[in-house]
């Protein structure tokens, strides 16, 4: 039986909201899209950075190789033509001076060409560039000259030559063996007009070019910004070696034990010369670019990131507080403000949804009233009442809690309990005795000690009742024999129940009446007192019974409101009335109708879409229907029927107080009813002229409508000096039979609207 004992949830503003998880995963997947994006952005900017890298050492040795192989073709033709004028022994310094300045004249690229005797550590010819070379010179390369094997072309360490700071690179070619002389022919070229062409290393910032024999000799190095020639380096690495010899050319990345960092490596092998050319760039400089071009997808992925959070975060917050206030307001819906108990409508849903999932259990719905509420309320006033009732609400619930039962504030002082039973007496009379320790402990309030008295009635389903309205209405009647005994709590009984045979058998007849039509309404005018003139009718409901003749409306009105036919009846009447001054606004007379209307069609949720229903039907402007609702019912349960006040004002409907007088409405209350109209009970009016007590009750009544801004009407005016003493006192209207009573539809309408 969930629904029925189930707590209401209390209000938890930082409860998990159920859209959390739906947006948390978009938000998630916006994130993963945006890091994903970012990735794979700054992945590609890694690779294209490298790629650039390998390609540009590689192009750039590839064009220092060609330059330099270009012109270093140039003494390697020189070598060779002097190797081969020498062929025929003996060779002596004057045929190898002829060969060797021979061979000067074709080559504008080497600065010096030679013939030295390794043997003998001699030079035998020795030419320079544009003239004979000097003596100093000579024996400088006399030993810095080395043999090679016969036949074969090598580059030997870079050298310094006197009077000079050039750097210039021999190249070799050793003669065959001919007697004691073991001959080398020589060109020594400029190192400088071999880095010629090495101005693109401008784009690779920290680049340099090297240049190495077959072996993988380092003969120099050249860096743009050392700006000067770093000569004779270590070899290459073994590794680094086989893969230059792996390739013609190609690029890649190792340590460079020279720098002492790692590199990539462009590299190509000379086709005719032992000669390899790099191009190296650090790694650290690539990383550098990969960074500074990473820089604007990181920020884009900063702020992505940062902008999601944010939303996130404000989505979160403002998801909140709209969950809050769903929950608020669902709370409000079902909840008394005051004590926080069910509201009367949430009860009766509860009860109606108890009933259904009782599954052949059994359930018992007790109703209290306080006695003497209303005293203390007046006495102390309403903020110490209002004190009273959260505490009462507060001991009631304490006692049920842990039971299987449901407790509800349902009405001004009256509570509702419903209670899963199994053994009927012994557990009501339990509840009873818990319930007599609650009221009986003092309460203070404002200095005041106070103790509550209560009438209880208690109803069980499905012994007494088989659904929720009548469950209600059998807990109410034990109620009010509880209230009219001395006995405190009583339990429904079917002797109680003054619905029993002859008012059952009424009952059905008035269903009956009212199914077949047989119901008929009459219309008393409304006068204005001061000309005169017609301000309004007021519907009242007739019954004349098959046998009993005319009933009065105070004998069925009853029966109707104690059943759920109440609401079928004043549909009815509310119909036939609204129907009936539409027709006469159609014909030209805008007759406000007045319509009686009791408690138990207030606290009907459904009333006010009963009425909006039922104007727009007609096409009625909500201004010609007043509802007429007596004081006494206002008071049977203030909080709803204040609700439903509201709610029928903001229709457009006019309200009236009806029989004002006998309830026993505070100031403070009245105050707050939106109603247009005091209608002042004829008790007090029919007798105005002969008791002085009603003159002073009628013309206080006057002053208080009018000093609440409302009109007042007198009912019940049966003679002319009861109407001169109200226009005297300052009454709006009157309605009474000194003017008309009550007329069937035609009869009204051939004396007041012809
Ligand atoms: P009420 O709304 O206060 O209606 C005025 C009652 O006073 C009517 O009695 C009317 O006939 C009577 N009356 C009017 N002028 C005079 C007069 O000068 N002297 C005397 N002695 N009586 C006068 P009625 O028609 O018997 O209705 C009695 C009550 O029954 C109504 O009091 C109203 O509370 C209730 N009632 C009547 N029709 C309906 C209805 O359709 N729905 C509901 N919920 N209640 C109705
Ligand atoms: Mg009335
Ligand atoms: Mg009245």
């Amino acid at each position: 039986m969930p629904t029925l004992l189930s707590r209401s949830s209390p209000l938890d503003p930082a409860a998990p909201v159920p859209q959390y998880r739906q947006v948390g995963w978009l938000l998630l997947i916006a994130l993963a899209l945006l890091l994903g994006a970012s990735i794979s952005l700054i992945v590609q900017k890694r690779a294209a950075v490298w790629e650039h890298a390998f390609k540009s050492t590689r192009d750039l040795s590839l064009g220092m190789e060609a330059l330099a192989s270009a012109r270093l073709a140039q003494s390697d033709a020189s070598l060779r033509g002097i190797a081969s004028d020498l062929r025929e022994p003996p060779i002596t310094a004057g045929t190898a001076q002829a060969a060797v300045r021979n061979a000067m004249r074709y080559d504008p690229f080497s600065a010096y060409l030679g013939v030295v005797d390794t043997a003998q550590h001699t030079v035998l010819a020795l030419v320079a560039q544009g003239g004979p070379a000097e003596p100093a010179v000579a024996a400088t390369l006399a030993n810095a000259i080395v043999a090679r094997a016969p036949g074969a072309l090598g580059f030997q360490q870079m050298l310094r030559l006197p009077g000079s700071d050039d750097w210039f690179l021999p190249l070799t070619l050793q003669l065959p063996p001919a007697g004691q002389q073991r001959l080398t022919v020589f060109a020594l070229v400029p190192a400088r007009k071999l880095i010629e062409g090495a101005e693109s290393l401008q784009l690779l910032p920290r680049g340099y070019v090297t240049f190495a024999d077959e072996n993988g000799v380092r003969l120099m190095r050249y860096a743009k910004e050392l700006n000067h020639l770093d000569v004779n380096g270590p070899p290459f690495l073994a590794t680094t070696l086989t893969r230059l010899r792996a390739q013609t050319h190609g690029s890649f990345e190792a340590y460079n034990p020279v720098v002492g960092y790692p590199v990539v490596f462009g590299h190509s092998r000379s086709r005719d010369l032992p000669l390899y050319v790099g191009a190296g760039l650090p790694a650290s400089e690539v990383t550098a670019q990969w960074l500074r071009e990473s820089i604007a997808p990181c920020a884009l992925l900063v702020l992505g990131v940062a902008g999601v959070v944010v939303f996130a975060y404000r989505l979160r917050e403002a998801l909140q507080r709209q969950h809050a206030s769903h929950q608020r307001q669902q709370y409000e819906a079902r909840h008394d403000h005051l004590t926080g108990l069910l509201n009367r409508d949430a009860f009766a849903r509860s009860v109606k949804a108890g009933l259904a999932g009782a599954r052949g259990g059994q359930l018992a719905l007790v109703q209290i009233d306080l006695s003497n509420f209303k005293d203390i309320n007046d006495t102390l006033g309403h903020s110490a009442g209002d004190q009273l009732m959260r505490i009462l609400a507060r001991r009631f619930a304490a006692l049920l809690r842990g039971s299987p039962a449901q407790v509800a504030r349902t009405g001004g002082d009256e509570f509702g309990i419903l209670l899963r039973v199994g053994r009927i007496d012994e557990e009501l009379a339990a509840l009873e005795q818990r319930l007599r320790a609650g009221l009986k402990r003092p309460i203070t309030v404002q200095g005041v000690e106070v103790e509550l008295t209560a009438s209880m009635g208690a109803a069980i389903y499905p012994a007494d009742a088989g659904e929720a309205g009548e469950l209600f209405r059998c807990a109410d009647i034990a109620l009010y024999a509880s209230k009219n005994s001395l006995q405190r709590f009583t339990r429904y009984a079917r002797s109680m129940d003054n619905f029993s045979a002859d008012s059952l058998a009424m009952k059905a007849e008035l269903a009956k009446a009212l199914r077949d039509g047989s119901l008929s309404v009459v219309y008393q005018p409304k006068l204005r007192l001061d000309d005169g003139s017609l301000a309004g009718v007021e519907v009242l409901s007739r019954w004349r019974h098959p046998v009993k003749g005319m009933v009065s409306p105070a004998v069925f009105i009853p029966l109707a409101e104690n059943t759920e036919l109440i609401h079928p009846f004043t549909r009815c009447v509310l119909q036939t009335a609204i129907a009936q001054a539409s027709q006469w606004q159609v014909r030209g007379r805008a007759v406000p109708v007045a319509v009686n209307v009791s408690t138990n069609n207030l606290l009907d949720p459904g009333f006010t879409d009963t009425v909006a229903e039922l104007l727009a039907a007609n096409g009625l402007p909500p201004q010609l229907l007043e509802l007429e609702i007596t004081e006494s019912a206002i008071m049977r349960h203030p909080e709803m029927t204040l609700k439903r006040l509201h709610a029928l004002r903001e229709l457009g409907v006019r309200l009236s107080i009806d029989d004002f007088g006998t309830g026993y409405t505070s100031l403070a209350y009245l105050k707050l009813l939106p109603v247009h109209t005091l209608k002042i009970d004829q008790l007090f009016v029919r007798n105005l002229d002969r008791d002085a007590g009603d003159q002073r009750i009628a013309r206080s009544a006057i002053q208080l409508g009018h000093g609440f801004g409302m009109t007042v009407v007198a009912e019940g005016v049966e003679s002319g000096d009861v109407a001169a003493m109200l226009r005297d006192y300052g009454c709006d209207y009157v309605q009474g039979y000194h003017y008309s009573r009550p007329l069937p539809a035609d009869e009204f309408e051939a004396q007041w609207l012809a």
